[in-house]
This record gives C-alpha cells, structure tokens and sequence, in this order.
C-alpha cells in the first residue's frame, strides 16, 4: 500500500521548514494507485524510446530541432518587439548571405517594420567582441558590477521592514476573525462590513509590498549567481575566443535586442548590457 505524508514542510518567508504541528499533517493512503504493472509499464517506456529511436527523434535530437540555430528566439526587435528569424539573402546566388530579419517585416512586409537584417557573421563577431572585453577587462567589468549588486542587496533594514509588514500581516488576520465573532453575536452588519471592506483593502496593500519585496531580492540573488557562474565560464576558456562558440552564446547571453540596424544590445545573462555598434559594408561588415 503506497501511502504518503503531505504536508510535510509548510512554506514561511518562502523558505521551506518541517512542519511542527503548525500546519496540520495527514496521511493520504494510496497517493499514487497502481494503474498498471512495474512490468507493463517499463515495457510501454521501451516500446515508446524505440519508436522515437526509429525516427530519430531522440531527446538531444529534437531539443536541436527546436532550437536549429545559435540566435534561434534569442534576437529581439527594438523597435517593435518582435523576435528576429534567420533568412538567406540573394539566395543560391554568388553574393549569398546568412542574416536575421525582423518577423514582422517577412510576414507582413517593409511597412510594419524595417529596422532592417543584420548578417549572421556580424552578430557571431559581435558575441566575440563583447566576450573577449570580458575575458580581458574582467576585473573592472565583472568586479564593479558585483560591488554594485552586493550594495543593492537585501540589507538588515529590508529584513525589519519585511518583518514589520508580517506583523502587521498577522494582526489584521486576528482583526478580521474578530469581525466575523462580534458578527455572529449580532453587531449590526452594514457596520461590520464597512469595517471588513477597509481592513482587506489594507490587508492586499500589505502583502503586495511584501511580495514585490521579495521579488527583488530574488532577482538580486539570481544576478550574484549568474556573475560568479560568468566567471567560471571565462576561467573555463584559456585565452581570447577567435571562433565564435554556440556554447558560449547559449551559456551568457539572454537576449539582443536590435535597436538599429547597425546598434545590438547584448543582454547578459546576469543583467549586464553591451551595446555594440558596426559600420554596414558591402560583403563584409566592419567592426
Ligand atoms: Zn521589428
């Protein structure tokens, strides 16, 4: 009989702590029913692997479908928000070029948008410029953003205010079950729910401001995790790149955002920006 104790941990200030009989503990007994047979259902999963085998489409194989290229859904329009799709200029000509185009200028023509298309050769030298600065200018790019973060970061005065903010949580939870007592004894109710309606209002103030609190300091946490995982990455990497590396891009890029034709916006990974900019040329783009 598969039985299981839910509840085990209950959720205070967002980090997980066993439950001590504040919350109350129950026992679901067959949480998770047998439908079929450990035998039938390992011999489904082989006969499902197989199939996928047969046509090729394997976990690694279908997540390169999805992702076919290295700027695949990573390259926005700045002007109007679209993402950037991949598009073959002069096609089977001599002066046949990779470049990425704004989707709304494929499907809906010039008029919608026309920021224009950058050449895939561009973008893959610009990735390379913005990761070699970071290789050799680390100390003063990553070691100043990092000061800049830790500054930002949850100080002793945000704990007081978030603990400030429970307490009041807390006390208009008590004020609103002595409303519905004195109710129930028969205080006149319109009174009661004027009172109600003012008490909730403050109540959702309250939490907003303590979950926008909390947000940010996640952010800020993740932005710490993702500087020193940067710096794993350039450690990683001997010397400058001088080919560009889908890996890389993947790894510390989240997006660029394409604010003219020839202006990208190189969005980190750990909230770091880069604007980089490149003089448009006939074969070749100078940069
Ligand atoms: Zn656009």
């Amino acid at each position: 009989m598969k039985s299981m104790l839910l509840q085990k941990t209950i959720t205070k200030d967002f980090k997980k702590k066993r439950n001590k009989g504040e919350v109350p503990m129950y026992y679901a007994r067959d949480s998770h029913p047998a439908i079929v047979s450990r035998e039938d259902f390992e011999k489904a999963q082989e006969l499902m692997v197989e199939r996928a085998r047969s046509k090729g489409n394997t976990e690694g194989n279908r997540e390169k479908y999805l992702q076919r290229y290295a700027f695949t859904s990573t390259i926005e329009c700045g002007h109007c928000g679209k993402t950037y799709k991949r598009h073959i200029d002069n096609c089977g000509n001599v002066a046949e070029s990779v470049c990425w185009v704004c989707s709304a200028y494929l499907i809906e023509g010039k008029n919608s948008c026309n920021v224009g298309r950058v050449k895939e050769e561009t973008i893959k030298g610009l990735f390379m410029r913005v990761f070699n600065r970071l290789k050799t200018e680390r100390v003063k790019l990553l070691g100043d953003y990092k000061v800049k973060l830790k500054r930002e970061k949850f100080t002793e005065i945000d704990q007081e205010r978030i603990e400030k903010l429970d307490e009041e949580i807390q006390s208009l939870i008590q004020q609103e079950r002595a409303l519905f007592f004195t109710e129930e004894k028969g205080t006149d109710h319109n009174l009661l729910k004027a009172d109600h309606e003012k008490l909730v209002v403050r109540l959702v103030q309250l939490q907003t401001e303590r979950a926008i609190w909390m947000a940010e300091t996640a952010k800020q946490d993740s932005r710490i995790a993702r500087t020193l995982e940067l710096e794993a990455i350039l450690d990683s990497q001997g010397g400058r790149i001088l080919e560009f590396s889908e890996d890389l891009y993947r790894a510390i890029i989240e997006k660029i955002v394409v604010k003219e034709r020839t202006v990208l916006e190189f969005h980190l990974k750990n909230g770091l920006r880069f604007e980089e900019n490149y003089t448009l040329k006939r074969g070749r783009d100078l940069f």
